[in-house]
């Protein structure tokens, strides 16, 4: 009994063990899993991303300003949603041109999504994927 509030005693003047993120940075362990990036000009517009992405964090949705790129038959805009992502990779392991059409990069996600309300934003989205 005693030894415990001796020890309980000392940890009020020890630094806390948790950290108070995301006000304090936190140091990422290297190999960190973060943001999907896209090189659309490495694209061969396969959809093999879009078609393994578990919760469907990745669409090619059509869009009335394509890009260049002659591979883009269909006229189709790619759009990640870092929200609904899990960051698991499967996306990038699919890619026919990983690193050069999509890799994952160690930059971590934003995080606010109740102030920037991206959700809202995917469903409409998601309804353009729909009319494909
Ligand atoms: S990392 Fe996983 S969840 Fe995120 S976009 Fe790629 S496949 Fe989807
Ligand atoms: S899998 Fe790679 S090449 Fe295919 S559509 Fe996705 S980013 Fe483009």
């Amino acid at each position: 009994m005693i030894t415990s509030m001796k020890k309980a005693f000392s940890n009020l003047f020890k630094k806390p063990q948790t950290i108070s993120y995301p006000k304090d940075p936190i140091d990422k362990p290297s190999g960190y899993r973060g943001l999907i990036e896209y090189g659309e000009e490495h694209c061969i517009y396969c959809l093999k991303c879009e078609k393994v992405c578990p919760p469907g964090a990745i669409l090619f949705v059509p869009t009335s300003n394509p890009s260049d790129n002659p591979k883009n038959k269909k006229g189709l805009q790619y759009e990640y949603n870092e929200h609904l992502c899990i960051y698991c990779g499967e996306c990038v392991r699919a890619c026919p041109k990983p690193e050069e059409a999509l890799w994952q990069s160690e930059k971590k996600p934003n995080i606010g999504v109740r102030k920037n309300e991206p959700n809202n934003h995917w469903k409409d989205i998601e309804s353009l994927k729909r009319s494909r």
